[in-house]
C-alpha cells in the first residue's frame, strides 16, 4: 500500500517529485501548502487565519492543520493510497497522524525525505514559479515550462509565491531545522524512513523514488 509522506526542506524538489509520483502511481496528492493557498485565494475562514502566517514563512498552528488533514485522509479517494506533501511538519503533527492512522485505517507505510544543502535551496526558491491551479512547480533558471509563464500540465498562468522571498525563506528554513528535522528520528524508529539526496538531479531522484514505490506497491 502506498500511504506516503514526502518530506524535505523548502526547495528540495518535493513538489516536482510529488507531481511525478501522482501521475505515475495514481494516488491523490495532499499538499497542506496547496490546501492553505486555495483557502487563502477563496477567502475562507481558514484562509484568513493562515494568510499572514504563511506569507511570513511561519507554521500554521497544529490544531488547524491536523484537523484539515484528518478530514482529507478520511475521504474515499485515499482508500487506495495517498501522498502527503508538507505534512507532518512538527512532532505533534506526526504523533497526531500516527494516532489517526489506525482510526481511519490508513496508516503511513513510507516516508520519503529529499535533502539539499541550504545554499542550493536559497537559489532554487528565488527562481521558483508555481501553477496556482494544479500545483506544478517550475524554475526560471533550471526547469522552464515549454511556453514562458504557462503551466505545461494545465495551461494556467504561473505565479511567484508570496513566501518565496529571502526573508520568509529564512524563517521557513529555520522552522524546518527546528520543527521538522526531528521527524527523521521519529520515522527511522518506525522503520519506514527513506532518505534521498536531492543533488543527484530531478530525473535521478524520480527514478530512485519510483523504484522504492514499485517495490512497495
Ligand atoms: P514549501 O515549498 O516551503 O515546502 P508548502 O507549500 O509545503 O511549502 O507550505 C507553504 C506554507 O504553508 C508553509 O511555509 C507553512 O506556512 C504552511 N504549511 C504547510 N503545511 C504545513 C503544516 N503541516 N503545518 C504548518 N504549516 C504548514
Ligand atoms: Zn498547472
Amino acid at each position: 500500500m502506498l500511504n506516503i509522506i514526502l518530506m524535505g526542506p523548502p526547495g528540495a524538489g518535493k513538489g516536482t517529485q510529488a507531481t511525478r509520483i501522482i501521475d505515475a502511481f495514481h494516488i491523490p496528492h495532499i499538499s497542506t501548502g496547496d490546501i492553505f493557498r486555495e483557502n487563502i485565494s477563496k477567502g475562507t475562514e481558514l484562509g484568513k487565519k493562515a494568510k499572514a502566517i504563511i506569507e511570513a514563512g511561519g507554521l500554521v498552528p497544529d490544531d488547524l492543520t491536523i484537523g484539515l488533514v484528518k478530514d482529507r485522509l478520511s475521504q474515499d479517494d485515499c482508500k487506495e493510497g495517498y501522498l502527503l506533501d508538507g505534512f507532518p511538519r512538527t512532532l505533534a503533527q506526526a504523533e497526531a497522524l500516527k494516532a489517526m492512522g489506525p482510526e481511519i485505517g490508513r496508516p503511513v507505510t513510507l516516508v520519503i525525505d529529499i535533502t539539499v544543502p541550504d545554499e542550493v535551496l536559497k537559489e532554487r526558491i528565488g527562481g521558483r514559479r508555481v501553477c496556482p491551479k494544479c500545483g506544478a512547480s517550475y524554475n526560471i533558471h533550471s526547469m522552464k515550462p515549454v511556453q514562458e509563464g504557462i503551466c505545461d500540465r494545465c495551461g494556467a498562468e504561473l505565479i511567484q509565491r508570496k513566501d518565496d522571498n529571502p526573508e520568509s525563506f529564512m524563517v521557513r528554513l529555520q522552522n524546518y531545522y527546528e520543527q521538522t528535522a526531528p521527524l527523521v528520528a521519529f520515522y527511522e524508529k518506525e522503520g519506514i524512513y527513506h532518505h534521498f539526496d536531492g543533488m543527484v538531479g530531478l530525473e535521478k531522484v524520480t527514478e530512485q523514488v519510483a523504484e522504492l514505490l514499485k517495490a512497495n506497491r
